[in-house]
């Protein structure tokens, strides 16, 4: 799916300030310098944190001390309880208790009692506040390196975004740069250094490989980035909204066939093409393209992405996919139910998120709709609902079908959990909820799975 994200951290390299050199306003405290006392704030502290001391005293706990470095750690006493409460760059992997856009945040010692979750999510809350005033000099010195990722990989799949370029403008598209998982120099349309790329992924004992973007048909060498990619021993699926795919001899261009197509369709109706791709008129060009790999073997992937503007049509979307395919084999076809998440351009088009509370019920009916008609269905881990959502069809989250997702669930940013998620079964598969979600209708209507 498209919405991977960065699990690896770039290398940290940063000196030691000389002894008797005091951290000044130029000279950001660095790795395993300890400053005693309080008054030696940081540029980076305050900004972020603001007056601390004062939030951890109402909090019956005293601020003792703070470490900068890759994880910026600060010691806490009180209430017969010692911690401390970290915060690390949101491209390290591993678990947090909250998630912010650039940085996870959680605790460390003290016996997890009430008051010392409640310190870190105050830090958490601060950070989602002011994390944007932080400018990217101190952040890189402060934290080592950068917040931008460099390859990833979720699992098996490695996910290479070539072109950030779209022949489409879906004001629900969550690809941001941030969350991009190639190398920076791989924006640039650039054939040679994708290829490296998928070298790369080869020589990690990768062997599944999606080609994503922006719009990947708009890359001239797709054609050689497939075969060298199938040469390898890759499974290749090519992400496409369908534009060029569906143009007659599309796929003669190429040598070797990729392995699969996911296909995106956000409406079934023509009439909402142009609110929700910016292009009018292309709903038969997108089917044409999912036909066509059929066709020619290749399996098709629907990927339905359910906004409020939508909403109506998910119930019936499986029959429309069946009768607009034309009866297609079904051990080759595959339903996504995705659902808009609120990141990238997403994030500043809030009308298009639906309440999940209202998603319930609709996307319950098409997965039961879809299996009548034997078609495969998948609600995914990182683009779709959470399993509480529509707990009766949890087998067909993709969290509940993958075995790795509990490692999975480690590795992945920009999700929150919630006092809901304490002892719920899905706990170890799910990682959460998006914050922009939480932000637009709160956390009442979740309720973990018993
Ligand atoms: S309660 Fe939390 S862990 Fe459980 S399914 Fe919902 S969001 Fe996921």
């Amino acid at each position: 799916m498209a919405c991977l994200q960065p699990l690896l951290a770039s290398p940290i390299v940063r000196a030691r300030p000389r002894t008797g050199e005091k951290a000044g306003r130029e000279d950001l405290p660095v790795q395993d310098v300890t400053f005693g006392g309080i008054p030696t704030l940081s540029r980076v502290v305050r900004p972020l944190l603001g007056d601390i001391g004062k939030a951890a005293a109402r909090l019956g706990f005293t601020w003792t001390d703070f470490r900068a470095g890759p994880t910026l750690r600060l010691f806490f006493e009180g209430r017969g309880d010692r911690f401390e409460v970290w915060i690390r760059p949101a491209s390290v992997p591993g678990p947090a208790l909250v998630r912010t856009r650039r940085f996870g945040v959680g605790y460390f010692g003290g016996r997890g009692s009430e008051p010392v979750v409640n310190m870190t999510l105050y830090v958490a809350a601060k950070v989602r506040k002011n994390e944007d005033r932080l400018t990217d000099d101190v952040y890189r010195r402060v934290f080592g390196g950068t917040d931008r990722p460099g390859p990833v990989v979720l699992g098996d799949v490695v996910e290479l975004r070539p072109t950030l370029r779209c022949n489409e403008s879906c004001p629900f598209c969550s690809t941001v740069i941030d969350e991009a998982t190639v190398p920076d120099n791989v924006f640039a349309d650039d054939t040679r250094a994708t290829l490296l790329a998928i070298d790369q992924a080869r020589e990690r004992g990768i062997s599944r490989l999606t080609i994503s973007g922006g719009e990947p048909t708009l890359l001239k060498g797709l054609p050689e980035l497939v075969a060298h990619a199938k040469g390898l021993g890759f499974n290749v699926t090519v992400q496409t909204n369908g534009l060029l795919a569906g143009r007659p001899g599309y796929f003669d261009r190429f040598g070797v066939l990729p392995d699969g197509l996911l296909l995106t369709i956000a409406t079934s109706r023509e009439d909402r093409l142009m609110t929700l791709s910016g292009r009018a008129g292309t709903l038969d060009t997108k089917v044409a393209a999912g036909r066509e790999a059929l066709r020619r073997g290749i399996a098709l992937v629907v990927n339905h992405v359910v906004t409020a503007v939508s909403l109506d049509e998910l119930a019936g979307f499986p029959d429309f996919l069946v009768s607009a395919l034309q009866d297609p084999p079904r051990d080759r076809v595959s339903l996504v139910l995705s659902v808009v998440v609120p990141v990238g351009r997403a994030a500043t088009n809030p009308w298009l998120l639906p309440r999940y509370g209202d998603v319930a019920a609709p996307m319950g009916a098409a997965v039961r709709r879809a299996t009548e008609l034997r078609l495969r269905v998948v609600l995914p881990l990182l683009c779709g609902v959470p399993p509480c959502v529509v707990p009766d069809v949890r087998e067909f989250h993709e969290a509940f079908c993958q075995g790795d997702s509990a490692s999975l669930v480690e590795s992945v940013n920009g999700f929150v959990r919630l006092p809901a998620c304490a002892g719920c079964a899905a706990v170890r598969v799910c990682p959460g909820v998006r914050p922009g979600y939480l932000d637009r209708y709160g956390d009442s209507e979740f309720v973990g799975i018993r």
